[in-house]
């Protein structure tokens, strides 16, 4: 059993395009250090997750925040969710423009506690009315997005487990390339990009409408037994996906035990995880 502080992220499974996976690792190194700072001064997986998302949404090399795809309009429209294992309490938004960091709203709707999910124009009011600052959604459209040279998914994710065996989830995305106004992702859906509850944390990436059908963060918690291991229980869940729907996913998971694991059936996906001791691993 390892005791926490650990938080592991992800940058999104995928085909990287050349010098792209050695910007991914690099933002996703930079993201897991900020944030594990946080963890080790004795602060909750709930804040760290979320300061790992966001520098990972300021990052331009991700599909998240700065640098989200653009939909078949030629908008960016981006979804993020975060939970909180310890409390089951959870924030998610869909179909945002002018929020700079679509997971700090998401948070936000945590905080507030009434609902769960808010997605589109009403959800960017709630923004306003939260003292949110409105961005032009251009901020968020990148000379490359615009070359359409999106090739890897790279939306983003961390899972932390705390000093207080606390566990918590986020993943934020610009979505799929050329996908149509309106449509909302796995990213924004508690229980299919993103979950967390005492058994582990997890969060998702890939195709999203295989994820939600699979209602794949869930199940891979599910899967997560007192005598299966965080691998082979992520493992187990993805050949599932693969033989029942098919389709391209990946996932980093955090039990409780400490344990992690990061699996995909994509060409590539960028992680960094450091753990109690501060080691920092990582790869592509
Ligand atoms: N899962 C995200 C979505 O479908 C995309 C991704 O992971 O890149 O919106």
């Amino acid at each position: 059993m390892r005791e926490g502080p650990i938080l592991l992220v992800h940058g999104g499974a995928g085909r990287y395009p050349e010098g792209q996976g050695e910007a991914a690792l690099a933002g996703c190194e930079a993201a897991a250090r900020r944030a594990w700072v946080l963890l080790r001064d004795g602060g909750t997986a709930l804040d760290a997750v979320q300061a790992a998302v966001m520098a990972l949404e300021d990052d331009p090399s991700f599909n998240a925040g700065t640098g989200s795809v653009l939909n078949s309009e030629g908008s960016v429209e981006m979804d993020a969710s975060i939970m909180d294992g310890s409390t089951l309490t959870a924030g998610a938004v869909g179909a945002v423009g002018t929020v700079r960091n679509p997971v700090q709203l998401a948070r936000m709707v945590l905080d507030e506690g009434h609902t769960v999910l808010r997605v589109g124009p009403a959800a960017e009011t709630f923004a306003r009315q939260q003292g949110l600052e409105a961005v032009s959604p251009e901020v968020h459209v990148t000379p490359r997005q615009k070359a359409r040279w999106r090739q890897a998914h790279e939306t983003v994710g961390c899972v932390a487990l705390d000093r207080r065996g606390r566990l918590a989830a986020a993943t934020s995305t610009g979505g799929l390339f050329d996908k149509p106004p309106g449509r909302v992702g796995d990213s924004s859906l508690i229980g299919c990009g993103t979950y967390a509850d005492e058994r582990g944390a997890v969060s998702c990436t890939g195709q999203g409408e295989v994820i939600i059908r699979a209602g794949l963060a869930l199940r891979v918690l599910s899967a997560l037994q007192a005598d299966t291991g965080a691998e082979e229980a992520a493992q187990r869940v993805l050949r599932w996906l693969e033989r029942r729907i098919g389709g391209e996913a990946g996932l980093i998971l955090l039990s409780h035990r400490g344990e992690r694991a990061v699996v995909h059936n994509a060409q590539g996906m960028a992680w960094c995880c450091i753990d109690a001791e501060g080691r920092l691993e990582s790869g592509v």
